[in-house]
């Protein structure tokens, strides 16, 4: 593991981690972490609940004591430094306001020069007249800006971000995720903010670190972890993806049921025999019309149709393998033009370079 991570290690480290181990008890939560976060970049710390992301950010932030490793921030070992002298300003997703102080005190808590350095904070992210208020009498939203606004007041040489956008409405956190990306983008402050929310990491980073039970699967773009996951839990974790058990028959070829299929990205050279699962994103299925574009053209029948708004997860059941379903993302509208309601028969085409074997 620890290999894979350094040689996807990111250009240009602005902080370095090697080797972070933590245990809570006899419980290890983080085991060997290295990872390089690169200068000026927004990383995000992407997993599943109790995966020990926060924990790391605690570590980095010098708020957790790791138990081994190396944390060296702009050239300088911080590994055992206390909190308070490190340079990072941080959000929880809690906002952490002072309830009985002004926002303007909320911000210029720490600031030297108070009334010059709040104004310019406050205008900084969009409530320049805010200053008089308490946090009460503000949205969460706008709780939350106050506290984007504190974190920065230092000019910290690196943001840490915990869930900041947990604990608003959907509409607030789609704001306020384009809001937090384009500011740190003007500034060009280091930036590492932990989510579960796969959108969210996504949409926002330059890099994301996909961590499961203590350690690192990924490190890539948001398109490399999405489109080339290196390992099943990545393609199962990040966006959603159809699993078919298939059989390899020799020659990059393989056998779903009675079907046999021109393998995928990774199939040749496998022993004929060998039991491998292929991993096919739901929007990457090919239907009808466009289905013999691509070699591996099945029939199929429709199980279930889920209606998600923007588009249907429709499962669908292949003919010449009934126990394997297959989701394919389309339209209302794409499904009504082509008259598909359960039951209905329809051809699918399962383009070979987008099925990976993992
Ligand atoms: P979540 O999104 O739920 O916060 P996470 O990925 O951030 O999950 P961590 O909070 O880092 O996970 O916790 C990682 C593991 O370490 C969890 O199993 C958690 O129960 C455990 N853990 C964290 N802090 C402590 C602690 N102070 N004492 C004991 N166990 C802890």
């Amino acid at each position: 593991m620890q290999a894979v991570e350094r040689a996807e290690a990111l250009p240009a480290a602005f902080l370095s981690l090697t080797g972070i181990t933590k245990r809570f008890g006899r419980f290890t939560a983080l085991d060997a972490v290295s990872l390089d976060v690169p200068r000026g970049g927004l990383v995000t710390f992407l997993g599943p609940s109790g995966c020990g992301k926060t924990t790391l950010l605690r570590i980095i932030a010098g708020l957790e004591t790791q138990d081994q490793g190396r944390i060296v921030q702009d050239g300088r070992d911080v590994s055992r430094l206390p909190a308070i002298k490190r340079d990072y300003g941080i959000v929880f997703q809690s906002y952490a306001l002072f309830p009985n102080l002004t926002i303007f005190d909320n911000v210029a808590y720490g600031l030297v020069n108070r009334r010059a350095g709040v104004a310019e904070l406050l205008k900084l992210v969009g409530l320049p007249d805010a200053g008089g208020h308490y946090p009460g009498q503000l949205s969460g939203g706008q709780q939350q800006r106050i506290a984007l606004a504190r974190a920065l007041a230092t000019s910290p040489g690196l943001l840490l971000l915990d869930e900041p956008l947990s604990a608003l409405d959907a509409l607030e956190r789609l704001r306020l995720r384009g809001e937090i990306r384009a500011l740190q983008q003007r500034l060009g402050v280091t930036t590492i903010m932990v989510t579960h929310d796969q959108e969210e990491a996504l949409s926002m980073a330059d890099h994301i670190v996909v961590m499961s039970r203590g350690h690192i699967e990924q490190v890539g773009t948001p398109q490399q972890v999405y489109r080339e996951p290196a390992t099943a839990f990545v393609a199962d974790f990040v966006g959603k993806v159809n699993v078919i058990s298939a059989v390899a028959q020799g020659e990059g070829r393989v056998r779903v049921g009675e079907l046999l299929l021109n393998g995928a990205l990774g199939s040749e050279g496998l022993a004929p025999g060998t039991p491998v699962k292929l991993y096919l994103r739901p929007e990457d299925v090919m239907i009808n019309g466009h289905a013999s574009d691509h070699a591996n053209v099945a029939s199929a029948s429709v199980q279930k149709i889920e209606f998600l708004g923007a588009f249907c997860l429709v499962t669908v059941t292949l003919a010449g393998a009934p126990m394997q379903s297959i989701v394919v993302n389309l339209s209302r509208h794409s499904l009504d033009r082509m008259s598909l309601a359960i039951g209905a028969a329809l051809s699918i085409g399962l383009p070979r370079d987008c099925m990976r074997l993992l």
